[in-house]
């Protein structure tokens, strides 16, 4: 017998099938889906492969499978195929997401299912003249992974940093790191207690959406749905008691959550409710052999429920009975680096194949998610009272225009400030949301109008003040901070901008009695401090939580009863057709934070566009009136939902490459293209046009993207590439990116 294998890689070259003999011995094992190892070229070592499909003859002549590795089911390498063609990338990169994690070599398997272990730290005293010893890039960059991958084994650092076993002993020789036998209990849920809690009566408009979703979920039908209900409404209790329903039949759930919702809190709630044994978590806080350990669990059917980010999708659940996607319109679903996948669109697929409801849940959705209610393509499923009866809070806008005309130039409006002095004062909690970290996030020259930029990106610098630097956010560059003017050697330079960084700093001065806590990058590295800090308001009773947009989603806070938010403005201009939609979804979801039990709240806006309708509607937290207004203008405007974007992106050192590759495209698919209806642009620049040294162009189309509108792109990029035109440009194609800069 004959297997057609994938080979495991990234290189465009090796995107296709390649024929090896099944040697006799493998012939009841291997079949469609097996990972396989297969000898290469003329490579010295085996190289990694997958099977997907097994015929009886081939014309070539060919070598043998020299082992087998891991099966996956057929269904799963269909899926990989379909994502591959949808996404524009390589069939074995989608496989990957599919495999146990942690098993890329037979030894790394096998050490990390070892009961003892050893893990890698970093030493707690380094110091400077430590770090001047580091030889070399290796070094560097094995620490710099050490640093943000503490907790991982040697096997794992070398194989994931990829760098060799000898660059960690000389960093241990030097005492930069320092390596720890411990006895492993891989399960991130080890230290949780269960809180038993109990299943609560579901309230009317609950009970009808639960009802609906059941029938679906006894009759095994695919039919997707959006519980579309004011934060606090009560979804979590009702995917909790789905969840429960697909358990009694025995069968398997998934639910998805972005990333940073998957606080303790949340667990907790699941937790007390299912116990820990039935759980299964995954998240990228994790480190390599939990991921490793928490997946058998799942695959071996021990765990049936699985609550996860994005990639958790892809978790091999026995016997699925749901997917929920929780928070549905977040960002997070969709994937910005190769491949691209939408994990909504993955989901609707998987349920479709299996039968099976989807449930989508939030209180802001997706306006394309919206839309599809009103095509009766989802059924839309309405909570419209908070479920404990707690009242909605109270939104105030302040106008900024208007404050700085009364004088007033502090961060915080009359308004704001006067309300965290009586919080204070009633010893209650106060979140300010800020969405821009660091210190100051711009630098000028007053004289000539020079601005500190990142020699590598085209971007400003922002500086920090904690470290004294300036930083440049993309690429993580870092310099001295400056005095005199680079270009004309004036001294008036000045810093502009508000990062979290300086509002902590100016709260300190103008409340120095008020305890206050940080939350953003730069404050959560290393793994779990974002559970720390979250504990650490709740529990020590902080009086003020600072922070960026991870303060804004999910969490639940008792005694937090004010909300302010420092600039409003900040995502409304952002170059980005979805600007309104993130703005009046980010002010819903941060007043969300404010009074969510008996202690009623309020919420304070400070905006210079008190006007803009997004604002406007957010004071009302009228999804309804914001979602009308907008669909009007997406329509008359031609964006999504009523088309989609079509972004091929070119990046790379030569500018005259990029040049070549991009205009071979665009005459390429201008015309094809125009056929289907779609719109297609001159290549241009991006709007950062370097990032990291290299020079970034792309071409925009504007369409709807059909499946033969996607097979036809993937000819052309097949074309581009077998043309030898931009061999070393990078090309991407992402259709709908989240990001448009
Ligand atoms: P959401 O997920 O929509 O934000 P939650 O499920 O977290 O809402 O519910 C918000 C609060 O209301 C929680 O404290 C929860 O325990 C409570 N709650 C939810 N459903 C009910 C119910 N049927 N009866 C009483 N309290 C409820
Ligand atoms: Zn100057
Ligand atoms: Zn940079």
């Amino acid at each position: 017998m004959i297997a057609e294998v994938i080979i495991d890689s990234k290189a465009k070259k090796l995107n296709r099938k390649f024929d090896y003999r099944i040697p006799e011995n493998l012939e009841d094992i291997i079949e469609v889906g097996s990972r396989v190892l297969v000898p290469f070229a003329n490579f010295k070592t085996l190289e990694q492969g997958y099977v997907i499909k097994i015929k009886e003859n081939t014309e070539f002549q060919v070598k043998d499978i020299a082992g087998l590795d891991e099966n996956l089911s057929n269904e799963k390498i269909e899926l990989a195929r379909w994502m591959a063609r949808k996404y524009f990338c390589n069939v074995s990169e989608c496989i990957k997401l599919m495999l146990t994690p942690g098993t890329r070599s037979k030894d790394t398997a096998k050490r990390m299912q070892d009961k003892k272990m050893n893990f890698v730290y970093l030493n707690e005293n380094i110091t400077e003249d430590k770090l001047e010893m580091l030889r070399g890039e290796k070094q560097k960059k094995a620490l710099q992974f050490i640093e943000k991958n503490e907790g991982l084994t040697i096997p794992e650092i070398i194989e994931f940093a990829g760098v060799s076993r000898e660059t960690i002993n000389s960093l241990t020789k030097k005492g930069l790191i320092k390596i720890e036998a411990q006895k492993v209990e891989r399960n991130p849920l080890a230290l949780k207690k269960e809180n038993k809690n109990k299943k609560l009566q579901l309230t009317e408009e609950q009970q009808i959406a639960y009802d609906k979703i059941e029938k679906s979920i006894q009759n095994k039908e695919f039919e997707e749905f959006l519980i579309y209900g004011v934060t606090g409404s009560g979804k979590t209790e009702i995917y909790m008691q789905l969840i429960e329903k697909v358990l009694e039949l025995n069968e398997s759930a998934i639910l998805l959550v972005p990333e940073i919702s998957l606080t303790p809190q949340m667990l907790d709630r699941f937790i007390g409710r299912f116990g820990k044994e039935k759980l299964a978590v995954l998240h990228s806080k994790l480190s390599i052999g939990e991921r490793h350990d928490e997946w058998i669990k799942i695959k071996e059917g021990n765990a049936k429920i699985i609550i996860g980010a994005r990639s958790a999708i892809f978790a091999p659940a026995q016997n699925l009975g749901i997917i929920i996607i929780d928070e549905e319109h977040d960002n997070s679903y969709k994937s910005e680096s190769s491949p691209r996948y939408n994990a909504k669109e993955l989901a609707e697929k998987i349920c479709k194949g299996k039968n099976i409801p989807l449930v989508l849940g939030s209180a802001t959705p997706d306006i394309k998610t919206f839309y599809r209610t009103e095509q009766n393509e989802i059924e839309l499923l309405k909570l419209t009272k908070r479920a404990n009866n707690s009242s909605l809070p109270s939104v105030e806008v302040v106008d900024l225009k208007k404050e700085l005309a009364t004088g007033n130039k502090s961060m915080l409006s009359f308004s704001l400030y006067e309300a965290m002095k009586q919080n204070l004062k009633e010893k209650k909690q106060t979140i300010l949301f800020l969405n821009r970290r660091g210190y100051s996030t711009f630098i000028m020259c007053r004289e000539c109008g020079y601005t500190m930029k990142c020699p590598n990106c085209n971007i400003s610098l922002t500086y920090h003040s904690f470290q004294n630097k300036l930083k440049c956010h993309y690429c993580g560059h870092e310099e001295k901070t400056v005095k005199i003017c680079p270009s004309c050697g004036s001294d008036k330079i000045r810093y502009f901008g508000t990062g979290t960084q300086k509002l902590e700093e100016e709260i300190k001065k103008i409340f120095p009695e008020a305890s206050t806590i940080r939350m953003d990058v730069d404050t959560v590295t290393k793994k779990n401090s974002h559970e720390e800090i979250l504990n650490k308001f709740k529990n020590e009773n902080i009086d003020i939580l600072i922070g960026t947009q991870m303060v804004v989603k999910g969490h639940h806070f008792p005694k937090v009863t004010l909300v302010g938010v420092i600039a409003a403005d900040s995502s409304l201009n952002i170059d980005d057709f979805r600007a309104n939609e993130r703005t009046f979804q980010i002010l819903t979801q941060v007043a969300g934070r404010a009074g969510r039990e008996n202690l009623p709240g309020k919420v304070i806006i400070q905006t210079y566009n008190p006007e803009s309708f997004p604002i406007e509607f957010s004071k009302e937290q009228n999804y309804d009136l914001f979602y009308k207004t907008e669909i009007e203008l997406r329509k008359q405007l031609k964006y999504p939902p009523f088309c989609d974007i079509i972004v091929i992106g070119f990046s790379g050192e030569s500018q005259k490459e990029i040049s070549e590759a991009s205009n071979f495209t665009y005459n390429m698919l201008k015309n094809v293209l125009e056929k289907y209806g779609i719109n297609t642009f001159m290549p241009m620049p991006a709007p950062i046009d370097k990032i990291k040294n290299k020079y970034r162009w792309r071409i925009i189309a504007k369409g709807n993207v059909t499946e033969e509108v996607t097979i036809i792109i993937n000819k052309c990029m097949q074309k581009l590439y077998e043309s030898g035109i931009g061999k070393k440009t990078n090309i991407a194609v992402d259709v709908n990116p989240n990001n448009m800069v």
